[in-house]
């Protein structure tokens, strides 16, 4: 997918980072310090499968410890290498300090492909793979919390954190141990969900500023735009799903590794995404839509927002001129080159970078490590209690009406909605659309505020860096 003569993903993200600390006030020894990945252990192992020993290879890359635990997803796929291991496990330093999450950063994979393996077997392989880390403190809740990410998800963490706790059966927070756990595992309400709602409150802030919306010459709110999104997995469908059921986009077309789907009028996504869960996660045969077999082409098609969704590098020295796309939102890690970005800057698109656009995932994951820890769901103490007051207002309010015989009465529906306690779920939500209102406003703030300041990217890095640098300091480095 990379052109050659690109650099690797992390040269790339080396490379963006280079362009922020140029415009920073830092000793070359803490830039340097910050900017390389501090280690990363290799581990390959043998699990007997269908009669024969099998050697799987696999990563866990730690790029910074100015805070622990450090934080970051593992992957399955079969083109996991150190290199993308080490680029992704920055992104999450940059990603935590920029949400503020209290985390340094990390990232794991596994050279497999999930899809050869049955469901037993792959239990077999994680459980393995999760005893090579957690017996190295890898995987522990006060220093190293993976959660999902490409080709993993709960039923993955559910058997990591159940290892843990096999081999350390008296470790009473052995459940914050990872994160993205099924609710019944110790999971959190919402984190399924929780980086394509992040994308959705992402592009929700962005609208919110016509100054932001002007520099993309787009205007009015997201109602009715064009999205095209590469990628229905976890994130990309989510995304999709909500911005076009709750927002009123209009997604034209989506891409997946078998071709793309189009239609002007916008895709039913739910109807899509069930078709593919019907057929094996393939586009092909849809009834409802026009199937592309070139997927990667619909990227240049004309719409208001692109959400590139899947992986890192599609968009490339090779194709990056022929994006029109004025908006695009990095629902993935790395899914431009660092030379892509360079052009689609120079054609004035305004790209909300990575680091921020898909931070919902580890934000509710630290909300969920936040629960284990509190060994109690959010919520639970105050639900009642604020129902209780709720009701004795619209009590009095009613009291009121009658007694003094004003006559009024409530709109349609309201006293239901205020008289209910917020659950787990409508917590979870606040506290991630706060989070990414807070961190958009504070990228937006160097962007707008520092003239030598292009991009969004630019601004997130600055933002990130400083206060890794500030953690950095305090400890006296
Ligand atoms: N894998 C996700 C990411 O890249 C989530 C990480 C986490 O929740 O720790 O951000």
């Amino acid at each position: 997918m990379r052109v050659s003569g690109e650099p690797s993903f992390r040269e790339s993200v080396d490379l963006m980072f280079n362009r922020a600390a140029k415009l920073m006030d830092l000793s070359p020894g803490l830039e340097q310090k910050i900017r390389v990945c501090n280690s990363t252990y290799t581990v390959r192992f043998g699990v007997r499968l269908r009669g024969k020993i099998e050697t799987f290879t696999g990563y866990r890359s730690v790029h910074s410890e100015h805070m622990e635990p450090v934080k970051g997803g593992i992957r399955y796929a079969l083109s996991v290498n150190q290199d993308e291991v080490e680029a992704l496990a920055a992104l999450m330093t940059y990603k935590c300090a920029l949400v503020e999450t209290p985390f340094g950063g990390s990232k794991g994979g596994l050279c497999i492909d999930p899809r050869q393996w049955d469901e037993h077997e792959l239990e077999q392989i994680t459980r393995r793979f999760a005893y090579e880390l957690i017996k190295r403190d890898l995987i522990h809740p006060a220093q190293n919390v993976p959660a999902p990410d490409m080709g993993t998800g709960e039923r993955e963490m559910a058997w990591i954190a159940d290892q843990y706790m096999r081999m350390n059966t008296t470790d009473i927070n052995g459940r914050a141990c990872v994160t993205g756990k099924p609710p019944h595992a110790g999971g959190i309400q919402g984190r399924v969900e929780a980086t394509g709602r992040g994308v959705q409150y992402a592009l929700r802030e962005f609208f919110r500023h016509p100054e932001d919306m002007e520099k993309a010459g787009l205007s009015g709110g997201l109602d009715g735009k064009r999205v095209i999104v590469q990628g229905l997995g976890n994130v990309g469908y989510h995304a999709a799903k909500f911005l076009s059921e709750e927002d009123g986009c209009k997604v034209i077309a989506v891409i997946e590794r078998d071709g793309a789907l189009l239609d002007p009028k916008g895709l039913n996504v739910e109807d899509v995404r069930q078709w593919m869960n019907r057929h094996g996660g393939l586009l092909a045969g849809y009834p409802n839509a026009k199937h592309v077999a070139d997927g990667a082409s619909v990227l240049e098609e004309p719409c208001d927002i692109l959400i590139p969704a899947a992986m890192e590098g599609v968009i490339h020295l090779g194709n990056a001129v022929r994006i029109k796309a004025p908006l695009i939102i990095e629902a993935a890690n790395g899914p431009i080159t660092f030379g892509a970005d360079e052009i689609l800057r120079r054609k004035g698109c305004v790209i909300i970078p990575d680091m921020y656009a898909n931070a919902g995932g580890v934000t509710v994951s630290y909300f969920e490590w936040v629960k284990n820890l509190s060994h109690i769901r959010f919520g639970r103490m105050q639900r009642r209690a604020e129902e209780a007051r709720s009701r004795l207002l619209v009590e009095e309010l009613e009291r009121l009406s009658s007694d003094q015989g004003l006559g009024w009465s409530l709109a349609e529906g309201f006293k239901e909605k205020f008289l209910q306690g917020s659950d787990e779920l409508a917590l979870v939500r606040s506290g991630l659309d706060d989070t990414m209102r807070t961190a958009y406003q504070a990228m937006r703030e160097i962007w707008h505020g520092r003239q030598e300041v292009e991009d969004l990217r630019v601004a997130a890095y600055i933002v990130s860096i400083g206060r890794v640098a500030a953690t950095y300091r305090s400890k006296g480095l």
